[in-house]
């Protein structure tokens, strides 16, 4: 395992870490000048935030500052109702893969969905399996585009707390099972993003990790952390800071290397209440900080 006790180089930032800083938008432009200056070597920016910048704009800054990505934020969202909305989806993920190419992302995260219209509070029905079996024929369908561009596809798990309005695939055994379904033997086009916040509670986390790691390239493409605080007040923004919570993570970090993940590891915390609070600055000092003592 990498002793990450001395420097910061396997750190990246998951840019909503510091997107909105006391009500004050972050730009993305912004957020990687003060990457950069403080030697932290890869970020993992959200696509409304590239958007805003501008994708040209984006991937010269990066080149100027060194900067790589863990990961592109985010494609998915597979569950439709009818023919047009399937089209919308399958649009949106063909953009998403292009600018991932862009940006030069060493895989494109995918969010899956849950049941559609339940993000926007009006859930078209009640069947989740329905909504999984749409999901699994949209990446069915994106992972030969993403081949194309050889861009390899990470399905990210979502705690169960999501399932219907996020993503109905909730633990790494099920993100797993399509990765053997729809790229058997394991070619590196697929894989799964193991996110400490959603997985840590796992009792199977230990063997589906090791699962990921059986084959001839490891299924573990991206590593995010942050921690899980108790009592935790607001299910999607109340994310902890390493080392404030319950997460084992050294151990967890030990397992996905043991897999085969050399990467980074990717701090994506959303925190209204109190990282989103403070000065950026110290927000990425602190993560810096914590990246080296808890991680
Ligand atoms: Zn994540």
């Amino acid at each position: 395992m990498r002793d990450f006790s001395h420097d910061h180089r396997w750190l990246s930032i998951n840019t909503a870490t510091v997107r909105n800083q006391r009500g004050q938008p972050w730009p993305l432009p912004r957020i990687l000048d003060a990457c950069a200056a403080r030697g932290i070597r890869a970020v993992a920016p959200w696509r409304d935030q590239v958007a805003a910048a501008g994708l040209a704009a984006t991937a010269a800054q990066l080149k100027a500052l060194g900067l790589a990505l863990s990961g592109y934020c985010r494609g998915g969202m597979f569950t439709y109702t009818d023919d047009a909305s399937r089209a919308a989806v399958r649009d949106d993920n063909r953009r998403a893969l292009d600018e991932a190419c862009t940006l030069e992302a060493p895989c494109l995260v995918l969010v899956v969905g849950g049941l559609p219209g339940a993000l926007a509070g009006r859930p078209a029905h009640r069947d989740i399996e329905r909504a999984r079996t749409q999901v699994a024929e949209g990446i069915a369908w994106l992972l030969e585009e993403a081949r194309a561009r050889r861009m390899p596809l990470a399905i990210e798990p979502l705690h169960p707390m999501y399932a219907a309005d996020r993503a109905c695939i909730n633990t790494l055994a099920q993100a797993l099972d399509l990765c053997d379904a729809l790229d058997p033997g394991g070619s590196g086009a697929l894989g799964v993003a193991v996110d400490a916040y959603h997985v840590w509670w796992d009792p199977q986390l230990r063997r589906q990790i090791e699962r990921a790691g059986r084959g001839p390239v490891s299924r573990v493409l991206a590593l995010h952390v942050c921690d899980w605080l108790v009592p935790t007040t607001d299910l999607l923004e109340d994310r902890g800071m390493m080392g404030d919570g319950v997460i084992d993570l050294p151990r967890l970090r030990g397992w996905v290397e043991a897999a085969g993940f050399a990467g980074y590891s990717e701090v994506e915390i959303f925190s209204r209440a109190n990282w989103w609070q403070r000065e950026g600055g110290e927000v990425l000092d602190t993560c810096i900080e914590r990246h080296r003592r808890c991680v």
